[in-house]
């Protein structure tokens, strides 16, 4: 119940604190004003809950807590690494969100600088802007 009710918690904090672009990204505003708008990881402050219901104040990068939230995985210490499939490092759109091995989210960098996914990855790169 818990759980659920936190999960809930980090959904809502992420339809509040973004803008959905054209391309479908949802890019992370928050109280942010200016700057906003450059392709970077961005961080927020919020509670991390533990296993015995303990909760505690955390700085998370906004993505992976959005990820987190989304899939309703309570690890966040994990070493996983969620990769953006869009490229877009504010983006926090749970569906160009995945989590996988860090020698495949580098070599997704070449698809979004060249604008097209090597056919060998899976899902593709998103890269139609
Ligand atoms: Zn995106
Ligand atoms: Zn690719």
């Amino acid at each position: 119940m818990e759980r659920s009710k936190y999960f809930e918690e980090i959904r809502k904090l992420a339809r509040e604190n973004t803008k959905v672009t054209e391309n479908g990204c949802w890019w992370w505003i928050g109280r942010a004003r200016s700057g906003v708008y450059e392709d970077k990881y961005c961080k927020v402050r919020f509670d991390q809950l533990f296993s015995d219901g303990t909760r505690k104040r955390t700085q998370f990068y906004c993505h992976r807590l959005v990820y987190f939230g989304f899939n309703e995985i309570l690890d966040m210490d994990s070493s996983l690494e969620i990769s953006h499939l869009c490229g877009k490092r504010r983006c926090v759109n749970p569906a160009h969100l995945l989590a996988e091995e860090n020698t495949t989210n580098q070599e997704r960098r070449p698809c979004h600088n060249n604008n097209a996914c090597s056919d060998y990855h899976s899902p593709t790169c998103i890269t139609e802007f």
